[in-house]
This record gives C-alpha cells, sequence and structure tokens, in this order.
C-alpha cells in the first residue's frame, strides 16, 4: 500500500487558495472504507470555496470534492456489506450525530451537526478518501465511474424535483438557474411527466440554456429579452405553472418564482445564497402556494438514482462537458465558472 497521494487543497479562505499538495493516504477507522477515488465532480461549492465566496465554515485545510465514485481498497473490520474491489458511491454526510432525531429518522441531511466532504472532512478530489460504509452504495461494472460521479447533484435533483414537490404527467414546469443543478431538476421534472418545461437563466447562460433544450425544455429564456411571466401567461390556462423549480444561486429569485407559479401551485428552493431579500410575500399567502425547502438527499434517492444511472434513465450527456486529469483542475473550474462547461468531471 503506497503511503502518499496528491490532493487538491483548500487551505484558507482568501480568494484562490486552492493549490495540488502531497498528503498522507488517510487511515481508516473499523466502520470506515478507504475509496480510491475513480472520478470525481466539481461542484459550484468547489467553485465557491476556490474564490473565497461561500457562506458556509469550511476546516482547512481540507482536500476538495464530495462527488465521487471509486473503489474499495480496503475495509474495516466491523464492515458488513462492502469489500475490497466493490465499486461504489459515496453520499456526503461524512459526519452525523447518530443519535439525534434526523439521523435516526433517515433524515440525515437535516442533522444541524452534519460535516460533508470537501468542506467538514477531507473530500475526493485525491487518490484516496476515507469513508464510513454507511454511506455507501454499490454500482453495477457497467456504469463508469465518470458517471456515477454525478449521482450526488442528480440526489440533490431529484430530491428537489421528485420528492419535496410533486410533478405529475402534463404539469407545466419552470426551472429558474440553468447550473448543473438546474439542469438535472430539468431532467428529473422530464423524466417526471413535465410538459411543457420551461427554463430560465440569463444572458450569460446561453450554452447551459442550449443543454437545457437538449433535456427537453420547450421554452428557454436568458438571451431574447422575452419575459418570463409573459412566456408563462402563454401556457395552458394562462395563470401560471404548476411547479416553478427555483435553482439559482441567490435568494431573491424566489420573487421570480413567486410571479410564475400559479394559485395553489408548488415551489421548491434548492438554490440558496446568503444575501436578504426585500420583497413581500403576499403572493404566498393569496396564492395559497406550497413552499419547499430541499437540502441535500439521504438513502432513498440514491437508490433511485444509482439504479436511474445504470440503467439509461438518467442520460448525462447534455450535462457532462469535460474529463480532465486531477492536475488539469484549474481549466476545469474555469471552464465551469464561465458556463462554457456545465459539469467537469476529475480523474485523480
Ligand atoms: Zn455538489
Amino acid at each position: 500500500m503506497i503511503k502518499m497521494m496528491t490532493g487538491l487543497v483548500n487551505y484558507s479562505s482568501e480568494p484562490g487558495s486552492v493549490e495540488i499538495r502531497e498528503l498522507p493516504v488517510p487511515t481508516i477507522g473499523e466502520e470506515d472504507v478507504l475509496v480510491q477515488v475513480g472520478a470525481v465532480g466539481v461542484c459550484g461549492s468547489d467553485l465557491h470555496q476556490f474564490h473565497g465566496t461561500h457562506s458556509w465554515n469550511v476546516n482547512y485545510p481540507v482536500v476538495l470534492g464530495h462527488e465521487f465514485g471509486g473503489t474499495i481498497v480496503q475495509t474495516g473490520a466491523r464492515v458488513a456489506g462492502f469489500q475490497d474491489g466493490d465499486r461504489v458511491v459515496s453520499e456526503t454526510a461524512a459526519v452525523i450525530d447518530l443519535n439525534s432525531p434526523f439521523a435516526r429518522s433517515g433524515q440525515y441531511n437535516l442533522d444541524p451537526s452534519r460535516k460533508g466532504f470537501g468542506y467538514g472532512v477531507d473530500g475526493a478530489m485525491t487518490q484516496f478518501v476515507r469513508v464510513p460504509a454507511r454511506l455507501l452504495h454499490h454500482i453495477p461494472n457497467s456504469l463508469p465511474f465518470e458517471e456515477a460521479a454525478l449521482a450526488e447533484p442528480c440526489c440533490v435533483a431529484y430530491h428537489a424535483a421528485c420528492i419535496n414537490v410533486r410533478i405529475r404527467p402534463g404539469d407545466s414546469v419552470a426551472v429558474i438557474g440553468p447550473g448543473p443543478i438546474g439542469l438535472l431538476c430539468a431532467l428529473m421534472a422530464v423524466l417526471s411527466g413535465a410538459d411543457p418545461l420551461v427554463v430560465i437563466g440569463t444572458p450569460a447562460d446561453e450554452k447551459r440554456l442550449q443543454q437545457a433544450r437538449e433535456i427537453g425544455a420547450m421554452h428557454t429564456l436568458g438571451a431574447d429579452g422575452r419575459s418570463p411571466a409573459e412566456v408563462v401567461r402563454g401556457i395552458g390556462d394562462g395563470y401560471g405553472v404548476d411547479v416553478v423549480i427555483d435553482a439559482a444561486g441567490v435568494s431573491a429569485s424566489l420573487k421570480l418564482a413567486l410571479e410564475l407559479v400559479r394559485p395553489k401551485g408548488q415551489i421548491a428552493k434548492v438554490g440558496w445564497g446568503p444575501q436578504p431579500c426585500d420583497f413581500s410575500l403576499d403572493a404566498l399567502v393569496q396564492k395559497e402556494i406550497m413552499l419547499a425547502g430541499s437540502f441535500s438527499h439521504n438513502y432513498p434517492m440514491w437508490e433511485k438514482v444509482v439504479w436511474m444511472l445504470s440503467s439509461g434513465q438518467i442520460d448525462l450527456g447534455p450535462v457532462l462537458g469535460m474529463i480532465s486529469p486531477l492536475v488539469d483542475w484549474k481549466s476545469a473550474f474555469d471552464s465551469m465558472q464561465s458556463g462554457d462547461v456545465v459539469k467537469a468531471v476529475l480523474i485523480p
């Protein structure tokens, strides 16, 4: 077993504080496995930590990366159901209080003491990562690691679009924010029978909106000057869409969501940002809107997503735009930041 590895480390809150470093291979506990990382996705949160624009506590120095799949190379003595050589993906709730009511009820994504890979504990932008076995899911040999690594954002989208709101076939759906999570929410909406689907971005999002059209969006709004409200008035009876999924990285987009949703409709808010809002929530009351926050994911959606990736129901073609070696992390980060690439995956 080799003793040293190279990892992409975020070492301070100063913008740009990310570099490749030599690190010891982690040692594991009795209930952990050591995963040799096959592929790791770049998340918007990795970009935020790189640019120092994040709004969560980071345990510096920390190896980035929480979207990954790989092969078990070492198995703790008390691990059952997994062994050396197994191909796996991992959930992200690396540290939780197993006795909290949320953990005990399977909603460990909501445990306030939860700490994830890539900010709370060392993540997967490296060759080896220590993973508590309770986070693992098997993947079949037919599923490449580059795709398996994106199970995590798919689970975020499944949670928002398929669990925290209910989409029925024929429901009109608007997605605000065509970033990776927004596009994966659009994909989950299509798989749930959403029709028509509207995806709303900004003039800078033209490439991402092209991917939205590939996923099945009937209308994409950003560069052409059409107002979302005007387009939504042209859909169905004109009173608004059944469901809005707000995946923009700001709080204030909720204003647009409230404008677009029809009375008695549903909004899932999965995108977030620390800036306060300055608008009235009267529409929420008057239209009797069901507004659902959606955070992270837990066991049931992982099982669904691993199956859907394996069976080909989830086609990552429109989303997975770049596969690079870990040493080329900077160009992968920059391509995602500029919107040229929706989602990049690194191979350590
Ligand atoms: Zn992520």
